[in-house]
């Protein structure tokens, strides 16, 4: 008999025939004597449609409190429903608010972190033999308000439910079947991986494979949770991402791409010490992530530095550079909206020469100019202008993949 903690996301209960298929799967593993902690989503674009309503009433943005209590609702419509299912089919089924379930956060509503999940309730009803149903994506701080995850939130409580109760396994059911070696929608010989490590998934997920929410799979990797990505259409196995994987023939695991990124060059700086730390530390001060960075070598007493920032990211921070040119002293400011980033990830890489120069070679044959480049030991990313991005992608596939 085994623990096991299974996470739906929105579209698998996102109408009654799909609440009622996902109760088939939960009560196949219950009847084999498995206990069964669910987590869900809410229904299909509830979520969106609650943000919608919220601004329908105040466009200007309302209060953070009271959009976690608005948005938590989407979740309590979908564990209700999917108990019902379950007590349909004549099973010991209990749904159960994230506060209800222990989820105690932070107080930053809209993005709340979790600090501890008091299990309590959860172990005393499945030692009934309870199906436990819990609201993904929400709990409640010290001063018992609501608070939500951010979006895509369920899947990291789900995570937190495993680590907590030390579930031996976490399934987290979607709409597709795996990962895969690139988007299976743009690039048709993509291939459903069986394993992937955490830290390969990260990157993936950060640039644009978003399978998991990446906090989910930064709490796996902490606590050492097994997850297995699956589909609640399909019956069949998905991918397990864990800390090491076999290392099966390829050095690479996949490849992404990232179309939400902008360029920002700044001209003419001093070429002198402090210059880099001053433009960085304000956009720091932004909260603005810098990703890569490229310096000029110094020329006339000048050099140019070149980063790219997260698109939404963009103007605020070129209005904040733009507010330090007296300064900074620099000749000239731009931004490039239309590029993206493409990487090859793999933990192969670190120890396997030519992995960098075979995809060079693949964006060569497709004729397509590098702007930047950056490495880490998982991951080559290239910057090229975002015409050319699902080109690239294919491109560089096929040069690993085939
Ligand atoms: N319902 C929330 C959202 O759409 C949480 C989730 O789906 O995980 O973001
Ligand atoms: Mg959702």
């Amino acid at each position: 008999m085994a623990l096991i903690v299974k996470k739906f996301g929105g579209s698998s209960v996102a109408n009654a025939e799909r609440v009622l298929h996902v109760a088939s799967i939960i009560a196949e593993d219950y009847k084999k004597g498995n206990n069964v902690v669910v987590v869900v989503s809410a229904q299909g674009d509830t979520t969106d449609d609650l943000i919608e309503k919220a601004n329908e009433i105040n466009p200007d943005g309302s209060s953070k409190r009271e959009l976690d209590m608005l948005l938590a609702a989407g979740e309590q419509i979908s564990i209700a429903l999917l108990a019902m299912a379950l007590e349909k089919m004549g099973l010991p089924a209990l749904s159960l608010l994230g506060w209800q379930a222990g989820f105690e956060t932070d107080s930053h509503h809209g993005i709340a972190r979790i600090k501890r999940v008091n299990t309590e309730r959860i172990r005393n009803e499945i030692a009934k033999r309870n199906i436990v149903i819990v609201a993904g994506f929400q709990g409640i701080n010290k001063y018992d308000d609501i608070t939500t995850l951010g979006r895509g939130g369920s899947d990291t409580s789900a995570v937190a439910i495993a680590a907590a109760m030390k579930a031996d396994v976490c399934q987290i059911y979607t709409d597709v079947d795996g990962v895969y070696t690139a988007d299976p929608r743009k690039v048709d010989n993509a291939r459903k991986m069986d394993e992937i490590t955490y830290d390969e998934m990260l990157e993936l997920a950060t640039l644009g494979a978003q399978v998991l929410n990446n906090r989910s799979v930064e709490m796996a990797k902490k606590y050492n949770v097994e997850l297995e990505v699956l589909s609640s259409l399909e019956n069949k196995p998905g991918t397990i991402v864990k800390e090491t994987v076999n290392m099966e023939k390829t050095l690479i695991r996949g490849v992404a791409k990232d179309t939400n990124v902008a360029c920002i060059s700044v001209v003419g700086l001093a070429d002198k010490p402090g210059t880099a730390f001053k433009l960085f530390n304000k956009l720091a001060q932004f909260e603005i992530n810098v990703d890569i960075i490229l310096q000029s070598v110094g020329r006339d007493g000048t050099k140019d530095i070149t980063f790219t920032v997260p698109k939404d990211m963009g103007k605020t921070a070129v209005e904040a550079l733009s507010s330090m040119k007296d300064f900074l002293k620099y000749k000239d400011l731009t931004i490039d909206e239309s590029v993206a980033k493409i990487s090859v990830v793999g933990a192969g890489m670190e120890s396997h020469p030519g992995v960098a120069s075979k995809m060079f070679e693949a964006l060569f044959d497709a004729s397509i100019n590098i702007h930047m480049i950056s490495t880490s030991e998982i991951k080559i990313s290239v910057l090229i202008d975002s015409e050319n991005a699902d080109r690239a992608v294919k491109a560089v596939h096929d040069a690993f993949f085939d």
